[in-house]
């Protein structure tokens, strides 16, 4: 209705001028240095903190509560907009973000419609986002993707990181079709909205094990939306961010970047980690578990190329772990609902593929 699209122009108007005024806050008061040292000791430069209009939301408890009232800007829409919070005693609001780095979040047109704001230093909760609103929608958004876009379609192909600091490193490392999601698992919708501009996805997450797992939950939702997927993996417990600060950019591009993984060999390589090749029963355990990974791959040709070099890894013959490997073919497709059977209602057709 009109009486909604006016309320959410409101909305993003208040976004677009928050935005501006915490970005100016950052570089113009004595608060804000504080803030401006932290963004400094991150390895934030001037150049991105104008890019990606990094801000500072200071310590007061109104600030912003007065900036947008003086522009006649209603503080319940504002407080169900989530730029404030309704005081308990219903005195009035206060501001939702106090003291933190703030980093504007915009969506596909590139329009201010939420925050995040991280603490300086240590702290919990480290990042604090907006709520959902009638502009902001978690599973729908992705940090930076207006900005990303461009080269996303030039070179077919996007980099998925987990956190803002991540997208700025990487983008200021030359990688510039980088987006995030957020600190939730990635969803079929952002899939849907990756696959309209790429074809392909190159997963960069953490490299700690909740990053590696988010990835190996990530890849499935990738393909399923028709995306070619590979995995760039870091080492361990080191995140983009830490790893361009520590070795550079150049490396950066060169050693992880440009060398992902194809995500089955990733996949591959996270189930080794879960056995002990050295004792029989791990070995064993790997290796099938190696062949149900591979069988699921649709072409021969890959299927073989992995198969053999999992049989020189394990030492089992080829012929043996082939056999497996059809087995398990076999048994996935038997466990698939018939084509001509019409009545698939009981997984709502969602093993067809
Ligand atoms: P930094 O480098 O600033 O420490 P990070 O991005 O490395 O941050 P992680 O702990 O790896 O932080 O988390 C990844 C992402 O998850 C964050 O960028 C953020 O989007 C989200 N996130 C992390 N902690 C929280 C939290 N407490 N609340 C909401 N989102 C969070
Ligand atoms: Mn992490
Ligand atoms: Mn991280
Ligand atoms: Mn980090």
């Amino acid at each position: 209705s009109s009486a909604e699209d006016g309320e959410r122009e409101k909305l993003i108007a208040a976004h677009e001028l928050t935005a501006k005024f915490y970005h100016y806050l950052l570089k113009n008061t004595t608060h804000g240095q504080e803030a401006m040292n932290y963004l400094r000791s991150r390895g934030i430069t001037d150049k991105q903190i104008d890019q990606f209009m990094i801000g500072y939301a200071p310590p007061e408890w109104d600030m912003l509560v007065r900036f947008l009232e003086k522009r006649e800007f209603n503080a319940q829409r504002m407080e169900k907009g989530g730029l404030l919070i309704a005081k308990q005693d219903g005195s009035g609001h206060i501001d939702r973000f106090r003291d933190r780095i703030m980093f504007p979040i915009w969506n596909r047109d590139g329009k201010v419609i939420a925050f995040a704001g991280r603490i300086l230093g240590e702290g919990q909760p480290k990042y604090l986002n907006s709520p959902e609103t009638m502009l902001f929608n978690k599973s729908r958004n992705l940090y930076n993707f207006h900005q990303a876009r461009v080269v996303m379609r030039k070179s077919r192909r996007v980099v998925l990181f987990e956190g803002y600091m991540d997208v700025i490193k990487a983008w200021s490392a030359g990688v510039h079709n980088g987006v995030a999601s957020m600190g939730t698992a990635l969803t079929e919708e952002h899939a849907t909205m990756l696959q309209r501009n790429v074809e392909e996805a190159v997963i960069c997450y953490d490299g700690d094990n909740a990053g590696q797992e988010a990835a190996l939950k990530t890849i499935p939702l990738l393909e399923k939306a028709g995306l070619r997927t590979q995995v760039a993996v870091l080492p361990r417990g080191i995140d983009p961010d830490e790893f361009i600060e520590r070795n550079g950019a150049q490396t950066f591009i060169r050693e992880i970047i440009e060398h992902p993984v194809s995500s089955v060999k990733f996949k591959l390589i996270y189930a080794k980690k879960n056995h002990i090749l050295l004792e029989e029963e791990g070995r064993k355990n790997y290796s099938l578990e190696a062949v149900g990974i591979i069988a699921e791959l649709d072409s021969p040709t890959e299927r073989e190329f992995y198969l053999k070099e999992l049989s020189r890894e394990v030492d089992l013959s080829l012929e043996s772990l082939k056999q497996d490997c059809y087995l398990a073919r076999e048994k996935k497709h038997k466990s698939k609902p018939q084509r001509d059977n019409n009545d698939n209602s009981w997984n709502n057709g969602r093993n067809e593929n």
